[in-house]
């Protein structure tokens, strides 16, 4: 048996060896005749259609937006760039919804409590009857090293009782830090609530009521806000029936009367019916998603990325929204076409390169949150995103240094190498001038955390943020195709595009090697 298998192998690596020289010799070929296929005339010629006033500026849901995805999928279908969805639907749904009109009943051992008034939630929960006999008191509700209300404590698909705080030993000092100083359980309720939510999900918990005693008006102040606004937002994931009700003190101590002074775990056996009527009005609305295939490691993938939506219009003047994001919009389309002529030439990418629009980023990074809760492609597949939100402008506060620069975001944040490769690739080809100065982490603005990529950056998928800054136009009705420096949004849109085919034609796979903050 061993010797045909000898010979085979050797023949296999003889083969592989050619065709690898044959392939790595076209992946090293020279993608200048590409990225000069990304023009300003052909930018302009999109920029002026997509951010025209018949696109009514893109509202979420609204008519404009429809016109905008069909737009991209049309141009792609014209590109012959396929669907990144197997059944070749280029659009991606995501479910939103505006304002929210939840509504609950909640009885407990024959009296009601009033939805709002005695309880609270902010998402919309799968509709329908809860029948509840017994809810856990589990104290504090933290999941801690140091202090854990959940360890040995059978809490699976069950309906838990929380409260606010965290304990304290005899001398005053909180047990977790050891000191005065309270941790991160207690103290910003914002906060507080995020790590108990986190800490029941990951129990598996089936639901949670939070007694946030003081905090209640605030919660339910909050409530009477978002119903009232016509926010659009997520619609919550029928699959999930995982629900949290901040309560008040009447229903608190209706359920555990001595909840106040005690943290000790117990059962509580009740006769209660939760009945949830959500009203809430649906919106649809799209990402669109079109893939060149890689031709030797289709299962990696690099994702570039721009929101399609923007402001709509607004006492009756359409916000075209040119640079945001139409200049990110448009870079997308021209490096599609650029990687798109290298296929044909047969220098197509190694790996896949995903072209992703999403919805919904001026209403809180909607589609893109939707997008890395609902991959298309595996997140850990996911190589980089390339995320390009604002290109075509110069920010006018900016007053030193050279025009022909580009904002640089969150490119350190996860993955070294990437850093270092966009550095490369800029001496390489485009010596654009690199700017960090939005990139700290304290930077007022906090720019990582408003745009596309940071939902990336989340699932530690490392990224980068092209950015020119903000401007005199910035999310107003001026912000139209004539005002746009299509010499500058020329050279960021191939700057992005040498980027992404050094990333996705290298050998190596670039590491991740720091954890997101
Ligand atoms: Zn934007």
């Amino acid at each position: 048996m061993k010797k045909i298998v000898l010979l085979s192998l050797l023949t296999l690596a003889a083969c592989g060896t050619k065709q690898n020289t044959a392939q790595s010799k076209a992946a090293n070929y020279d993608p200048i005749p590409y990225g000069n296929t990304i023009t300003e005339a052909e930018l302009k010629t999109h920029l002026y259609t997509y951010a025209s006033d018949e696109f009514e500026g893109r509202n979420t849901g609204d008519a404009g937006q429809k016109k905008a995805v069909a737009y991209l999928r049309d141009e792609y279908k014209n590109l012959q760039i396929p669907a990144a969805q197997k059944d070749g639907d280029y659009f991606q749904k995501v479910p939103l919804q505006k304002g929210s009109n939840l509504h609950s009943e909640l009885t407990i051992n024959e009296t009601e409590f009033t939805f709002a008034e005695d309880f609270v939630t902010f998402t919309s929960n799968t509709n329908g009857t809860t029948s509840i006999d017994e809810i856990v008191y589990l104290g504090y509700g933290i999941d801690d090293e140091k202090y854990s209300d959940y360890q040995g404590k059978d809490v699976d698909g069950k309906i838990v009782l929380i409260k606010v705080g965290e304990p304290k030993n005899a001398e005053g000092n909180y047990v977790i830090t050891g000191s005065e100083e309270n941790s991160m359980w207690s103290g910003n309720i914002r906060q507080e609530f995020g790590a108990k939510l986190t800490a029941a999900k990951e129990n598996n918990v089936k639901g949670i009521l939070f007694y946030v005693d003081e905090y209640y008006p605030r919660f339910k102040m909050q409530y009477e806000f978002v119903k009232k606004s016509s926010r659009i937002s997520l619609k919550a994931d029928e699959s999930e029936s995982f629900f949290y009700y901040m309560i008040n003190d009447k229903l608190a101590t209706a359920i555990l009367p001595t909840i106040k002074d005690t943290a000790e775990s117990r059962i509580l056996n009740v006769n209660a019916t939760l009945v949830n009527k959500d009203k809430s009005n649906d919106v649809d609305s799209e990402n669109v998603v079109a893939i060149i295939k890689g031709s030797e490691k289709p299962e990696e993938y690099v994702v570039i990325s721009a929101h399609l939506d923007h402001e709509g219009i607004k006492n009756g003047e359409i916000y075209n929204g040119a640079d945001d994001d139409g200049s990110g919009t448009v870079a997308i389309l021209e490096i599609a076409e650029a990687f798109k002529k290298a296929q044909e030439e047969g220098n197509g990418p190694k790996r896949s390169v995903v072209f992703l629009h999403v919805t919904g980023e001026e209403k809180g990074l909607l589609g893109s949150k939707y997008y890395t809760d609902n991959p298309i492609f595996p997140l850990e597949n996911t190589v980089a995103d390339l995320n390009i939100d604002m290109i075509g402008r110069i920010d006018p506060k900016r007053t030193e240094g050279n025009r022909n620069y580009v904002y640089l975001i969150g490119s350190d944040k996860l993955s070294s190498e990437l850093h270092n490769i966009s550095e490369e690739v800029n001496k390489k080809y485009s010596n654009i001038e690199l700017d960090y100065t939005y990139n700290d982490e304290n930077d007022p603005n906090r720019y990582y955390y408003r745009s596309d990529h940071y939902n990336f950056a989340k699932n530690n998928v490392p990224v980068i943020f092209y950015f020119n800054g903000t401007h005199d136009d910035y999310h107003r009705p001026s912000d139209t195709p004539d005002k746009i420096n299509y010499d500058l949004l020329t050279n960021r849109t191939r700057l992005i595009f040498y980027t992404a085919w050094e990333l996705a034609n290298r050998d190596q796979r670039i590491a991740v090697d720091k954890v997101a903050k």
